[in-house]
Protein backbone atom coordinates (compact mmCIF):
# COMPACT_ATOMS: atom_id res chain seq x y z
CA UNK A 1 0.00 0.00 0.00
CA UNK A 2 1.23 3.39 -0.93
CA UNK A 3 2.30 5.46 1.79
CA UNK A 4 0.72 9.12 2.54
CA UNK A 5 1.57 12.08 4.33
CA UNK A 6 -0.45 13.85 6.46
CA UNK A 7 0.67 16.73 8.79
CA UNK A 8 -1.29 17.24 11.67
CA UNK A 9 -1.55 21.26 12.95
CA UNK A 10 -3.23 20.68 16.29
CA UNK A 11 -3.11 24.54 17.42
CA UNK A 12 -4.83 26.34 19.80
CA UNK A 13 -7.72 26.05 22.86
CA UNK A 14 -8.89 22.71 22.13
CA UNK A 15 -7.10 22.00 18.98
CA UNK A 16 -4.57 19.71 20.78
CA UNK A 17 -7.50 18.02 22.87
CA UNK A 18 -9.55 16.89 19.93
CA UNK A 19 -6.44 16.20 17.41
CA UNK A 20 -5.32 13.58 20.47
CA UNK A 21 -8.47 11.46 19.14
CA UNK A 22 -7.65 11.76 16.02
CA UNK A 23 -4.44 10.70 16.33
CA UNK A 24 -5.63 7.78 18.26
CA UNK A 25 -7.72 6.76 14.86
CA UNK A 26 -5.20 7.02 12.14
CA UNK A 27 -3.36 4.80 14.32
CA UNK A 28 -6.11 2.58 14.48
CA UNK A 29 -6.38 2.13 11.14
CA UNK A 30 -2.50 2.46 10.24
CA UNK A 31 -2.88 -1.22 12.44
CA UNK A 32 -5.95 -3.01 11.59
CA UNK A 33 -6.79 -1.65 8.39
CA UNK A 34 -2.77 -1.88 7.21
CA UNK A 35 -3.19 1.67 6.02
CA UNK A 36 0.47 3.54 5.96
CA UNK A 37 -0.29 7.09 6.92
CA UNK A 38 2.50 8.57 8.21
CA UNK A 39 1.63 11.79 10.31
CA UNK A 40 4.31 14.30 11.82
CA UNK A 41 3.15 17.47 14.17
CA UNK A 42 3.64 21.24 13.78
CA UNK A 43 2.68 23.98 15.63
CA UNK A 44 0.31 26.53 14.48
CA UNK A 45 -1.51 29.77 15.20
CA UNK A 46 -1.07 31.08 18.87
CA UNK A 47 1.03 27.86 19.71
CA UNK A 48 3.45 28.78 16.77
CA UNK A 49 3.54 32.65 17.64
CA UNK A 50 4.42 31.90 21.43
CA UNK A 51 7.81 30.01 19.62
CA UNK A 52 8.24 31.63 16.54
CA UNK A 53 6.45 35.30 16.11
CA UNK A 54 4.84 34.22 13.71
CA UNK A 55 1.51 31.94 13.15
CA UNK A 56 2.93 29.94 10.40
CA UNK A 57 6.72 29.52 9.52
CA UNK A 58 7.73 28.71 6.22
CA UNK A 59 9.25 26.02 7.14
CA UNK A 60 6.00 24.53 8.08
CA UNK A 61 4.01 26.17 4.84
CA UNK A 62 6.24 24.14 2.84
CA UNK A 63 5.85 21.11 4.84
CA UNK A 64 1.92 21.54 4.32
CA UNK A 65 2.73 21.96 1.05
CA UNK A 66 4.14 18.94 0.54
CA UNK A 67 1.46 16.69 2.29
CA UNK A 68 -0.98 14.59 1.10
CA UNK A 69 -3.23 16.46 3.34
CA UNK A 70 -3.23 18.71 6.36
CA UNK A 71 -5.63 18.09 9.92
CA UNK A 72 -5.77 21.37 11.35
CA UNK A 73 -7.39 21.56 14.70
CA UNK A 74 -8.31 25.15 15.59
CA UNK A 75 -6.32 28.16 16.01
CA UNK A 76 -7.01 31.72 18.41
CA UNK A 77 -8.08 32.77 21.32
CA UNK A 78 -8.23 35.79 24.07
CA UNK A 79 -3.93 35.26 24.98
CA UNK A 80 -3.44 36.63 21.60
CA UNK A 81 -5.99 39.81 21.30
CA UNK A 82 -3.24 41.95 21.58
CA UNK A 83 -0.86 40.44 18.94
CA UNK A 84 -0.62 42.49 15.39
CA UNK A 85 -2.75 42.01 13.17
CA UNK A 86 -0.61 40.48 10.49
CA UNK A 87 0.44 38.17 13.12
CA UNK A 88 -2.53 36.94 14.53
CA UNK A 89 -3.03 33.18 14.77
CA UNK A 90 -6.17 33.61 12.68
CA UNK A 91 -3.26 34.84 9.97
CA UNK A 92 -2.11 31.40 9.83
CA UNK A 93 -5.35 29.82 8.06
CA UNK A 94 -5.73 32.60 5.71
CA UNK A 95 -2.00 32.23 4.13
CA UNK A 96 -2.30 28.33 4.29
CA UNK A 97 -5.20 28.64 2.17
CA UNK A 98 -3.90 31.29 0.10
CA UNK A 99 -0.65 29.48 -0.83
CA UNK A 100 -2.16 26.37 -1.13
CA UNK A 101 -4.52 27.75 -3.30
CA UNK A 102 -7.53 25.93 -1.46
CA UNK A 103 -10.46 27.61 -3.77
CA UNK A 104 -13.01 25.13 -2.83
CA UNK A 105 -14.38 24.89 0.58
CA UNK A 106 -16.85 21.57 1.20
CA UNK A 107 -19.31 21.94 4.00
CA UNK A 108 -21.24 19.20 4.78
CA UNK A 109 -24.42 19.65 7.45
CA UNK A 110 -25.45 16.67 7.95
CA UNK A 111 -28.15 15.43 10.71
CA UNK A 112 -27.54 12.59 12.69
CA UNK A 113 -30.94 10.70 13.65
CA UNK A 114 -29.67 10.70 17.14
CA UNK A 115 -29.49 14.63 17.53
CA UNK A 116 -32.68 15.48 15.69
CA UNK A 117 -33.52 17.31 18.98
CA UNK A 118 -30.61 19.41 19.23
CA UNK A 119 -31.66 21.91 16.34
CA UNK A 120 -34.01 24.72 16.74
CA UNK A 121 -35.86 23.52 13.65
CA UNK A 122 -38.80 20.88 13.96
CA UNK A 123 -37.85 17.25 13.94
CA UNK A 124 -39.97 16.76 10.52
CA UNK A 125 -38.01 19.86 9.04
CA UNK A 126 -34.71 18.62 10.39
CA UNK A 127 -34.60 14.59 10.00
CA UNK A 128 -32.13 12.80 7.63
CA UNK A 129 -30.81 16.74 6.59
CA UNK A 130 -27.63 15.91 4.22
CA UNK A 131 -26.54 19.18 2.51
CA UNK A 132 -23.30 19.85 1.11
CA UNK A 133 -22.03 23.88 0.50
CA UNK A 134 -19.48 24.30 -1.71
CA UNK A 135 -18.16 27.57 -0.93
CA UNK A 136 -15.63 29.92 -3.53
CA UNK A 137 -12.76 30.25 -0.88
CA UNK A 138 -9.93 32.27 -2.46
CA UNK A 139 -11.75 35.48 -4.36
CA UNK A 140 -14.38 37.62 -4.03
CA UNK A 141 -15.05 40.66 -1.88
CA UNK A 142 -12.14 38.80 0.74
CA UNK A 143 -9.31 39.02 -1.72
CA UNK A 144 -10.57 42.17 -4.10
CA UNK A 145 -9.05 45.20 -4.93
CA UNK A 146 -9.35 47.82 -4.28
CA UNK A 147 -9.70 47.63 -0.72
CA UNK A 148 -9.05 49.42 2.09
CA UNK A 149 -9.60 52.48 4.31
CA UNK A 150 -8.80 56.41 3.30
CA UNK A 151 -9.61 59.47 4.47
CA UNK A 152 -12.05 61.30 2.15
CA UNK A 153 -12.94 65.10 2.74
CA UNK A 154 -14.63 66.53 6.30
CA UNK A 155 -12.85 64.34 7.99
CA UNK A 156 -14.81 61.21 6.75
CA UNK A 157 -13.60 58.11 5.56
CA UNK A 158 -14.20 55.74 2.97
CA UNK A 159 -14.36 51.66 3.51
CA UNK A 160 -13.65 50.13 -0.22
CA UNK A 161 -13.70 45.64 -0.56
CA UNK A 162 -13.98 44.79 -4.10
CA UNK A 163 -15.99 41.84 -5.17
CA UNK A 164 -14.82 40.83 -8.03
CA UNK A 165 -14.87 37.37 -9.71
CA UNK A 166 -13.64 35.64 -13.16
CA UNK A 167 -14.96 32.96 -15.57
CA UNK A 168 -12.06 30.68 -14.50
CA UNK A 169 -12.66 31.42 -10.41
CA UNK A 170 -16.46 30.54 -11.15
CA UNK A 171 -15.97 27.42 -13.41
CA UNK A 172 -13.32 25.30 -11.17
CA UNK A 173 -15.55 25.37 -8.38
CA UNK A 174 -18.23 24.64 -9.96
CA UNK A 175 -16.69 22.01 -11.49
CA UNK A 176 -16.34 20.72 -7.96
CA UNK A 177 -19.81 21.08 -7.20
CA UNK A 178 -20.83 19.48 -10.16
CA UNK A 179 -18.52 16.51 -9.51
CA UNK A 180 -19.88 15.60 -6.31
CA UNK A 181 -23.21 16.24 -6.41
CA UNK A 182 -22.85 12.88 -9.30
CA UNK A 183 -21.66 10.96 -6.33
CA UNK A 184 -24.62 12.06 -4.53
CA UNK A 185 -28.31 13.01 -5.40
CA UNK A 186 -27.90 14.76 -8.28
CA UNK A 187 -28.82 18.41 -7.71
CA UNK A 188 -26.53 21.88 -7.66
CA UNK A 189 -28.01 24.53 -6.51
CA UNK A 190 -26.07 28.27 -7.38
CA UNK A 191 -26.84 31.03 -5.40
CA UNK A 192 -26.01 34.20 -6.23
CA UNK A 193 -27.07 37.71 -6.09
CA UNK A 194 -27.12 38.16 -10.01
CA UNK A 195 -30.63 40.88 -9.60
CA UNK A 196 -28.13 43.26 -7.88
CA UNK A 197 -24.55 42.57 -9.05
CA UNK A 198 -22.46 42.31 -12.33
CA UNK A 199 -19.97 39.66 -10.90
CA UNK A 200 -22.86 37.52 -9.34
CA UNK A 201 -24.61 37.88 -13.45
CA UNK A 202 -21.34 36.59 -14.52
CA UNK A 203 -21.27 33.80 -11.66
CA UNK A 204 -24.73 32.60 -12.98
CA UNK A 205 -24.31 32.61 -16.58
CA UNK A 206 -20.36 30.76 -15.73
CA UNK A 207 -22.69 28.18 -14.23
CA UNK A 208 -24.71 27.50 -16.29
CA UNK A 209 -22.78 27.42 -18.96
CA UNK A 210 -20.43 25.05 -17.98
CA UNK A 211 -23.20 22.91 -17.17
CA UNK A 212 -24.73 23.07 -21.06
CA UNK A 213 -21.51 22.27 -22.31
CA UNK A 214 -20.97 19.13 -20.64
CA UNK A 215 -23.10 16.00 -21.66
CA UNK A 216 -22.12 14.15 -18.12
CA UNK A 217 -23.72 17.12 -15.73
CA UNK A 218 -27.26 15.66 -17.69
CA UNK A 219 -28.13 14.01 -15.13
CA UNK A 220 -27.64 16.47 -12.45
CA UNK A 221 -30.69 18.76 -11.89
CA UNK A 222 -29.50 22.97 -11.06
CA UNK A 223 -30.84 25.90 -10.10
CA UNK A 224 -30.22 29.23 -9.70
CA UNK A 225 -31.59 30.96 -6.53
CA UNK A 226 -30.76 34.47 -4.90
CA UNK A 227 -28.31 33.99 -2.40
CA UNK A 228 -30.75 35.90 0.23
CA UNK A 229 -33.47 33.88 -0.71
CA UNK A 230 -31.50 30.73 -0.26
CA UNK A 231 -30.96 32.03 3.50
CA UNK A 232 -34.74 31.73 3.70
CA UNK A 233 -35.35 28.54 2.17
CA UNK A 234 -32.34 26.65 4.41
CA UNK A 235 -34.71 27.43 7.40
CA UNK A 236 -38.09 26.73 5.73
CA UNK A 237 -37.26 24.08 3.60
CA UNK A 238 -33.16 22.67 4.15
CA UNK A 239 -34.22 19.24 2.88
CA UNK A 240 -34.94 20.74 -0.84
CA UNK A 241 -30.89 20.75 -0.86
CA UNK A 242 -28.15 18.49 -2.11
CA UNK A 243 -25.13 20.84 -3.24
CA UNK A 244 -25.21 24.02 -3.08
CA UNK A 245 -22.15 26.18 -4.78
CA UNK A 246 -21.40 29.79 -3.71
CA UNK A 247 -19.04 32.57 -3.65
CA UNK A 248 -17.05 33.24 -0.72
CA UNK A 249 -19.23 36.03 0.59
CA UNK A 250 -22.59 34.07 0.59
CA UNK A 251 -20.69 30.96 1.63
CA UNK A 252 -19.76 32.03 4.68
CA UNK A 253 -23.03 32.92 5.84
CA UNK A 254 -24.99 30.32 3.93
CA UNK A 255 -22.72 27.58 5.23
CA UNK A 256 -22.48 28.69 8.95
CA UNK A 257 -26.56 29.13 8.87
CA UNK A 258 -26.36 25.37 7.52
CA UNK A 259 -23.66 24.62 10.10
CA UNK A 260 -26.44 25.58 13.12
CA UNK A 261 -29.33 23.80 11.83
CA UNK A 262 -27.78 20.37 12.66
CA UNK A 263 -27.46 21.95 16.34
CA UNK A 264 -23.91 21.56 17.02
CA UNK A 265 -20.93 23.14 15.86
CA UNK A 266 -18.63 20.30 17.50
CA UNK A 267 -20.30 17.93 14.83
CA UNK A 268 -19.25 19.73 11.53
CA UNK A 269 -16.41 19.13 9.27
CA UNK A 270 -14.89 20.64 6.11
CA UNK A 271 -12.98 19.92 3.80
CA UNK A 272 -11.04 23.13 1.86
CA UNK A 273 -9.47 21.40 -1.87
CA UNK A 274 -6.86 23.10 -4.41
CA UNK A 275 -6.98 21.94 -7.85
CA UNK A 276 -4.78 19.41 -9.17
CA UNK A 277 -1.36 19.86 -9.86
CA UNK A 278 1.01 19.25 -13.34
CA UNK A 279 1.32 15.69 -11.46
CA UNK A 280 -2.28 15.55 -10.33
CA UNK A 281 -1.89 15.78 -7.08
CA UNK A 282 -4.39 18.16 -4.77
CA UNK A 283 -3.58 19.89 -1.53
CA UNK A 284 -5.99 19.82 0.98
CA UNK A 285 -6.62 20.43 4.35
CA UNK A 286 -9.43 19.18 6.68
CA UNK A 287 -10.47 21.04 9.80
CA UNK A 288 -13.45 21.38 12.44
CA UNK A 289 -15.71 24.29 11.60
CA UNK A 290 -15.42 25.05 15.22
CA UNK A 291 -12.95 27.71 16.46
CA UNK A 292 -10.46 26.67 19.54
CA UNK A 293 -13.49 27.29 22.01
CA UNK A 294 -10.78 28.73 24.89
CA UNK A 295 -13.97 28.96 27.35
CA UNK A 296 -13.82 25.10 27.80
CA UNK A 297 -10.41 24.51 26.78
CA UNK A 298 -7.90 22.25 29.28
CA UNK A 299 -11.50 21.24 30.85
CA UNK A 300 -11.60 17.77 28.88
CA UNK A 301 -15.30 18.14 27.79
CA UNK A 302 -14.87 19.51 23.74
CA UNK A 303 -16.48 17.36 21.28
CA UNK A 304 -14.00 15.75 19.21
CA UNK A 305 -16.52 14.47 16.90
CA UNK A 306 -15.76 17.37 14.00
CA UNK A 307 -12.18 16.69 14.48
CA UNK A 308 -12.33 12.84 13.48
CA UNK A 309 -14.85 13.50 10.91
CA UNK A 310 -12.74 15.77 9.03
CA UNK A 311 -10.32 12.81 9.61
CA UNK A 312 -12.86 10.71 7.44
CA UNK A 313 -13.60 13.64 4.91
CA UNK A 314 -9.67 13.42 4.29
CA UNK A 315 -9.80 9.57 4.31
CA UNK A 316 -12.34 10.39 1.52
CA UNK A 317 -11.20 13.04 -0.74
CA UNK A 318 -7.37 13.00 -0.27
CA UNK A 319 -6.31 9.34 0.65
CA UNK A 320 -8.53 7.36 -1.63
CA UNK A 321 -9.54 5.26 1.21
CA UNK A 322 -13.84 5.38 0.78
CA UNK A 323 -14.43 1.95 2.75
CA UNK A 324 -12.59 3.28 5.60
CA UNK A 325 -14.45 6.59 5.99
CA UNK A 326 -17.29 4.98 5.57
CA UNK A 327 -16.20 2.96 8.68
CA UNK A 328 -15.58 5.57 10.41
CA UNK A 329 -19.02 7.31 10.07
CA UNK A 330 -20.48 4.01 10.80
CA UNK A 331 -18.63 4.36 13.86
CA UNK A 332 -19.75 7.48 14.82
CA UNK A 333 -23.46 6.96 14.31
CA UNK A 334 -23.36 3.75 16.23
CA UNK A 335 -21.64 5.87 19.67
CA UNK A 336 -24.16 8.74 19.15
CA UNK A 337 -26.89 5.62 19.00
CA UNK A 338 -25.61 3.91 22.07
CA UNK A 339 -26.68 7.15 23.63
CA UNK A 340 -22.69 8.66 24.48
CA UNK A 341 -22.68 12.87 24.51
CA UNK A 342 -20.41 15.00 25.18
CA UNK A 343 -21.67 18.50 27.13
CA UNK A 344 -22.27 19.98 24.04
CA UNK A 345 -25.07 17.44 22.52
CA UNK A 346 -25.69 16.17 25.98
CA UNK A 347 -29.65 15.75 26.49
CA UNK A 348 -31.48 14.73 29.10
CA UNK A 349 -31.58 10.30 29.77
CA UNK A 350 -28.34 10.38 27.98
CA UNK A 351 -24.58 9.26 28.82
CA UNK A 352 -22.27 12.37 29.27
CA UNK A 353 -18.78 11.40 28.30
CA UNK A 354 -15.34 13.45 28.22
CA UNK A 355 -13.20 14.16 24.99
CA UNK A 356 -11.47 11.02 25.75
CA UNK A 357 -14.07 8.82 26.28
CA UNK A 358 -15.29 9.63 22.99
CA UNK A 359 -12.43 8.82 21.08
CA UNK A 360 -12.26 5.64 22.92
CA UNK A 361 -15.87 4.36 22.37
CA UNK A 362 -15.12 5.57 18.56
CA UNK A 363 -12.70 2.95 18.72
CA UNK A 364 -14.33 0.65 20.40
CA UNK A 365 -16.95 0.39 18.04
CA UNK A 366 -14.49 0.03 15.03
CA UNK A 367 -12.71 -2.62 17.13
CA UNK A 368 -16.39 -4.88 16.42
CA UNK A 369 -16.11 -4.10 13.05
CA UNK A 370 -12.56 -5.18 12.47
P1 LIG B 1 -15.77 28.69 18.81
O1 LIG B 1 -16.25 27.86 17.68
O2 LIG B 1 -14.38 28.44 19.27
O3 LIG B 1 -16.76 28.50 20.07
C1 LIG B 1 -18.14 28.84 20.02
C2 LIG B 1 -18.88 28.06 21.10
O4 LIG B 1 -18.98 26.69 20.72
C3 LIG B 1 -18.15 28.06 22.46
O5 LIG B 1 -19.09 28.10 23.49
C4 LIG B 1 -17.41 26.73 22.47
O6 LIG B 1 -17.20 26.20 23.78
C5 LIG B 1 -18.35 25.85 21.68
N1 LIG B 1 -17.61 24.81 20.95
C6 LIG B 1 -16.87 24.98 19.82
N2 LIG B 1 -16.31 23.83 19.45
C7 LIG B 1 -16.70 22.90 20.36
C8 LIG B 1 -16.43 21.51 20.52
N3 LIG B 1 -15.66 20.81 19.66
N4 LIG B 1 -16.98 20.88 21.58
C9 LIG B 1 -17.78 21.52 22.44
N5 LIG B 1 -18.07 22.84 22.34
C10 LIG B 1 -17.53 23.52 21.32
O7 LIG B 1 -15.95 30.21 18.37
P2 LIG B 1 -15.49 31.55 19.09
O8 LIG B 1 -15.67 31.42 20.57
O9 LIG B 1 -16.17 32.62 18.36
O10 LIG B 1 -13.95 31.68 18.78
C11 LIG B 1 -12.90 31.29 19.66
C12 LIG B 1 -11.58 31.48 18.96
O11 LIG B 1 -11.51 30.58 17.84
C13 LIG B 1 -11.37 32.88 18.38
O12 LIG B 1 -10.03 33.24 18.59
C14 LIG B 1 -11.64 32.72 16.89
O13 LIG B 1 -10.96 33.65 16.11
C15 LIG B 1 -11.13 31.31 16.67
N6 LIG B 1 -11.71 30.64 15.51
C16 LIG B 1 -10.89 29.80 14.85
C17 LIG B 1 -11.39 29.05 13.80
C18 LIG B 1 -10.47 28.08 13.13
O14 LIG B 1 -9.42 27.77 13.68
N7 LIG B 1 -10.83 27.54 11.99
C19 LIG B 1 -12.72 29.16 13.42
C20 LIG B 1 -13.56 30.02 14.15
C21 LIG B 1 -13.04 30.75 15.20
Amino acid sequence: MTKKNILLLAGDGIGPEIMLEAKKIIDWFNKNKKLDIDYSEELVGGASYDENETPLTDQVLYKAMDSDAVLLGAVGGPKWDTVDFAKKPERALLRLRKEMRLFANLRPAICFEELVSASSLKPEVISGLDILIVRELTGGIYFGEPRGIEPIENGERRGVNTHVYTSKEIRRVAKVAFDLALKRNKKVTSADKSNVMEAGLLWKEEVQSLYDEHAMYKSISLNHMLADNCAMQLVRNPKQFDVIVTDNLFGDMLSDEAAMLTGSLGMLPSASLSEKDKHGRTRSMYEPCHGSAPDIAGKGIANPIAMILSFAMALKYSLNFDQEAELLELAIKLVLKDGLRTADIMEKGKQKVSTTQMGDAIIAKLDTKK
